[in-house]
């Protein structure tokens, strides 16, 4: 089939409809100026961005892959699913995605109270870091604390008051990682996951069997949280099972220090991810 598209490739990246500070249009203009081609914006349980992304990106040449990060759960940890190519309007994913942006609104209130208690902090100073519809999330309080001159970046404030062993922490409703999976592939989508391999180290290999069956295309193994040696176990079982990789960046602006196209996905595995999706098309300039 002849490519529409060419890269740099980054298919991860944030905007002010999740916890990035910018909005898609200059998420893209970013991507572009960073010398990427093609990019996919995948902010956290929401596809609200797609439109002006989409928009920016043909204007400025690029191809634009439709994409976002579900979140989900497994035991105590997070598991960040991306979906790519899915169908916006799908059942199933509308109604995880309501679920669980509803339930980051209750969360995010109940932390802001409990901080408030020993901080002056007030649910407006969240609101003010949060643009309107925004899937919001901890770094929408970090960014109030950073503005009230508690913290210095949003990682000093993870490091302490937002992190998950603090008393002023809350947990989110999130699926399970298979279930998460199943939706996104439902729906026409191609399922990564995202940032695999982190600190937390590598997920069962029997979770990983059930996500395979549910419809799992892949692993994010370009990515700077990545690390050794769940990396290596990663790309054995890529290799055997002849699975999708990418590489990106997961930009959020100016709330990570990750900058557009530090990783990058090639463009066969570009092509892969979109002749595997049924549920939406890119939009190529
Ligand atoms: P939440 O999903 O609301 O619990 O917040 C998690 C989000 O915060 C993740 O998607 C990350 O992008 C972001 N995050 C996690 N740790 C940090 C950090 N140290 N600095 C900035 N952002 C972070
Ligand atoms: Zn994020
Ligand atoms: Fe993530
Ligand atoms: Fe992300």
């Amino acid at each position: 089939m002849a490519r529409r598209f060419h890269g740099p490739s980054d298919l991860h990246l944030h905007s002010d409809h999740s916890d990035g500070t910018e909005p898609p249009a200059e998420v893209v203009a970013s991507a572009h100026c960073a010398g990427l081609r093609t990019v996919a914006l995948t902010d956290h349980d929401t596809t609200a961005g797609w439109a002006e992304a989409a928009d920016a990106a043909v204007s400025l040449g690029m191809a634009f892959l439709p994409g976002m990060e579900l979140s989900a759960r497994y035991e105590w940890r997070s598991v960040h699913v991306l979906g790519y190519l899915f169908d916006p309007d799908d059942a199933q994913v509308r109604a995880l995605t309501d679920r669980i942006r509803s339930s980051r609104l209750s969360r995010a209130r109940e932390m802001a109270d409990r901080i408030g208690r020993d901080y002056d902090l007030a649910w407006e100073d969240i609101l003010a870091q949060t643009a309107v519809g925004a899937t919001v999330g901890r770094p929408h309080l970090a960014d109030a604390l950073v503005a009230k001159g508690f913290v210095r970046d949003r990682g000093e404030a993870f490091a302490d008051i937002l992190h998950p062993g603090s008393d002023y922490y809350v947990d989110l409703y999130a699926p399970d990682p298979v279930t998460a999976v199943a939706a996104i592939s439902g729906a026409g989508g191609v399922p990564i996951i995202a940032h695999p391999a982190g600190r937390a180290g590598l997920l069962p290999a029997s979770l990983v069997d059930r996500m395979l069956r549910a419809g799992l295309a892949g692993f994010e193994l370009g990515h700077r949280e990545n690390v050794e040696p769940a990396l290596s176990r990663l790309r054995e079982l890529v290799a055997a099972r002849d699975l999708i990789v990418t590489g990106s960046s997961d930009y959020h602006g100016l709330g990570k220090p990750n900058q557009p196209g530090e990783h990058t996905t090639s463009d066969d595995m570009v092509a892969r991810i979109i002749d595997r999706a049924t549920g939406s098309t890119p939009l190529y300039p």
